[in-house]
């Protein structure tokens, strides 16, 4: 029989397994619009609780939860602040624009990270007719372009200060909040205290098919809820979703401690390769690295397809791996053998 080929693309190409289908199966469900869904409920009350906010919002995917907080924290004529690479700005069609008519201040951080003393310097002058208005700061933990790279609660801390003593509003782009809070002993009720909204993908690390959640306060998440509708996102029997989700976090938070394990083990078969010129630090299940100029990305690539191996090109001659649900250790122990069979051309 033919090996199975490993995916190393992206978290989002697991596929539910038996036991979450069945939770699917059998959940009871309602008309969703009409809030009469239980299981959708279920998943939106139990979420909130758990990160300490007040309600919840299922989504169809974490890009529409992050445009929908951003367009209900903000109007046209103001500003939202985030890292240059921020998946909010980066790989959401140019959505800041487009649903919020916003613009967007952007810093340079440390793999995705910002830190208060940055942000406080973007916040633009209140009194100057030239200005937007800054409303919104946008964090990312884990940093997907930063190689999953997770802020420390303290820097989170520094930034919810200065976003309250300036009357901002303080996002969450928590896409991988459980790969952060698995990797740093971190709790999800710490973040409540610090953040007006977050996101929370439940179809990357966690393994469900589809959907993400909002949280923020009742009255934030009423105001989410009819720009949900107007995007075109308001579902139905939801339920048979949701059931995906409250299965996810019930069973493959910790677990997420093996594919963080497993993207170190990778980082290090890379860092020893002559053809690997850096390796960003690998804290999560992300693996981002970069080539040498002797090793082209395709011819890299392409060897990863002939051993059955699927990666992400992610800029030039930068690839990033990603562990997941659906990659075990006999699998990762293949990708080690293919990376040591590649030799630099001469
Ligand atoms: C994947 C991702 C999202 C949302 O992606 P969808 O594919 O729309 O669910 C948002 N932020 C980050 C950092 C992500 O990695």
């Amino acid at each position: 029989m033919a090996e199975p080929v490993i995916d190393l693309r992206s978290d989002t190409v697991t596929r539910p397994t038996a036991a979450m289908l069945d939770a699917m199966l059998r959940a009871p469900v309602g008309d969703d619009v009409y809030g009469e869904d239980p299981t959708v409920r279920a998943l939106e009350e139990s979420s909130a609780a758990l990160f300490g906010l007040e309600d919840g919002l299922f989504c169809p995917s974490g890009t529409m939860t992050n445009q929908i907080a951003i367009k209900a924290h903000t109007e046209p004529l103001s500003e939202v602040i985030c890292e240059q690479t921020a998946h909010v700005y980066l790989w959401e069609v140019g959505g800041i624009a487009f649903h919020s008519g916003a613009s967007v201040a952007l810093l340079p951080g440390d793999r995705g990270r910002v830190t208060a003393a940055q942000v406080e310097a973007a916040i633009r002058q209140p009194d100057n007719v030239h200005y937007p208005t800054s409303s919104l700061i946008c964090l990312e933990n884990t940093s997907n372009r930063g190689g999953g790279s997770c802020y420390s609660l303290d820097a989170i801390a520094s930034i919810a200060e200065v976003a309250r003593r300036r009357g901002l509003a303080l996002h969450l782009d928590g896409a991988r909040i459980f790969n952060a809070l698995v990797a740093t002993g971190q709790s999800a009720a710490d973040y409540g205290q610090y953040f007006d909204s977050i996101s929370v993908c439940l179809s990357k690390g966690l393994g469900a098919p589809v959907g993400s959640v909002l949280l923020g306060s009742k009255a934030f998440i009423h105001k989410c809820r009819r720009i949900r509708k107007v995007m075109g996102g308001g579902m139905r029997q939801a339920g048979i979703l949701a059931a995906a989700g409250i299965y996810a976090l019930e069973h493959n938070v910790e677990r997420l401690a093996d594919d963080h394990r497993r993207a170190r083990e990778l980082g290090a078969t890379l860092a020893a390769q002559p053809y690997v010129a850096e390796v960003l630090p690998t804290e999560t299940n992300l693996v981002i690295f970069r080539l040498t100029e002797e090793m082209r990305a395709e011819t890299f690539l392409a060897h990863l397809e002939q051993h059955g191996i699927r990666a992400s090109s992610f800029g030039p001659q930068m690839i990033r791996f990603v562990t997941h649900l659906d990659v075990d250790d006999t699998m990762v122990e293949r990708v080690n053998h293919a990376l040591q069979a590649l030799s630099v051309p001469a």
